[in-house]
């Protein structure tokens, strides 16, 4: 297969799809890879090294499309990039929204010039394929910077302390969603030495959030019901969505820092914090909303923004697994290597069957049509 790397354009972007670590295993499974120069740079990839991993440069993105078989990319491509695909190629990149007028806009142009758009983030949450799965491998980044920048914010240590200049309290932290990210948070939080608590409305996260050594907050609220045959929380009626407020309200107050990850998939993030809860925190407390991307947990969280009230510090930082590019890239990169592997024969030919489970789920065009 011909497969071309494109730079990112998107503002905040700095990862990149593939990086030479992935590019050296597809050379030597006979593949071509031809790299947009500066595609990783803002990752710590060089040009240098993609060429030393057998990689070929391209001045642009137009020259490193012509004659690609599959173009990968880490966001959506814009209009002016899309125009770039060729016919019949296949474009491997995060799509969603797909439901936006951009979005709609976007694949209807991909399936008129016949291009095949697979959807990283459509990737089935089956163990087959779990090692092409991305929104795990930046969800793992994103809850492990979220609490790096809650202990930098922070006007205390995380850690217990005992000097000779007295003794230090451990920080309490309170994790709301514990699914990837919010485990990720968890155990970052314990390896600085916070006492962690964790609530989600999922059964099967209780027994998770003991193995890292964190409290369950109100274990009683955790229903095997609440997870949908995905593995994802369904969203909670009316009567759920109030216990799990009392119970969130009865914790939140004592903590120093709260980072939130709970979501829906496709839907907005529920709210989990409300204004009110806030005004209980103590002065100086933090809370980073990873849940910005879609709404934020917190009623007060201003995605991509960070504000203060009652004393307490509220983040909403967008695209977390940018700003940890080299190794966000690296899984991003493993990620997408392993997709690649799945749609190329033993001869390295490129092999597209929409029949295929996970194929299938990915692919948003095909063969000149919108899917659903
Ligand atoms: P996610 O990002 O959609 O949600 C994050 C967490 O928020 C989830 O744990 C969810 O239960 C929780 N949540 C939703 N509503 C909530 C509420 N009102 N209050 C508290 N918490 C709430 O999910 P995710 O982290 O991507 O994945 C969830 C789970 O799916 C994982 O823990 C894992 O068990 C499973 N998973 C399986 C595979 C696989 O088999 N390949 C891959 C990834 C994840």
């Amino acid at each position: 297969m011909r497969i071309a790397v494109l730079k990112e354009t998107a503002e905040r972007e700095r990862r990149v799809a593939l990086t030479p670590d992935a590019v050296k295993r597809l050379v030597a499974a006979g593949h071509q890879v031809v790299i947009e120069r500066g595609a990783g740079a803002a990752a710590y990839a060089a040009d240098a090294d993609y060429e030393a991993a057998g990689a070929t440069l391209a001045a642009d993105a137009a020259a490193a499309c012509q004659g690609a078989e599959v173009v990968a990319k880490v966001q959506r491509p814009t209009a002016a990039e899309a125009a770039l695909l060729p016919r019949g190629s296949v474009l491997v990149a995060l799509l969603q929204p797909a439901q936006s007028a951009e979005g709609l806009h976007l694949l209807a142009d991909l399936a008129q010039r016949g291009v095949t758009a697979l959807a990283l983030e459509r990737v089935p949450r089956i163990t087959r394929a779990q090692s092409m799965d991305v929104l795990s491998s930046q969800a793992t980044v994103a809850g492990y910077k979220a609490v790096l920048l809650a202990a930098s914010a922070l006007p205390r240590f995380l850690p217990m302390l005992t000097t000779a200049a007295g003794n230090i309290t451990p920080a309490k932290a309170l994790v709301l969603g514990a699914g990837v990210a919010g485990l990720q948070a968890i155990a970052t939080a314990r390896r600085l030495g916070a006492v962690v608590s964790a609530f989600d409305v999922r059964a099967a996260a209780r027994e998770q959030v003991q193995s890292l050594g964190a409290r369950f907050v109100a274990a009683e609220l955790a229903a095997p019901g609440a997870e949908t045959a995905g593995g994802y929380a369904r969203e909670q009626a009316a009567d759920e969505q109030a216990r799990t407020l009392a119970a969130i309200a009865g914790a939140i107050a004592e903590m120093d820092l709260v980072i939130s990850t709970a979501a829906i998939p496709g839907r907005p993030a529920p709210r989990l914090v409300t204004a009110e809860m806030v005004a209980t925190m103590k002065p100086g407390a933090v809370i980073v909303d990873v849940a910005a991307e879609t709404g934020g947990n917190c009623e007060l969280t201003r995605p991509g923004e960070t504000v203060e009230a009652h004393g307490v510090t509220i983040m909403g930082p967008l695209n977390l697994p940018s700003t940890t590019p080299a190794h966000a890239s690296a899984m991003f990169g493993r990620n997408v290597l392993t997709l690649l592997q799945h749609l190329s024969t033993k001869e390295g030919a490129l092999q597209l069957d929409v029949s295929d489970e996970i194929t299938g789920a990915m692919a948003l065009t095909h063969d000149g049509q919108v899917r659903s």
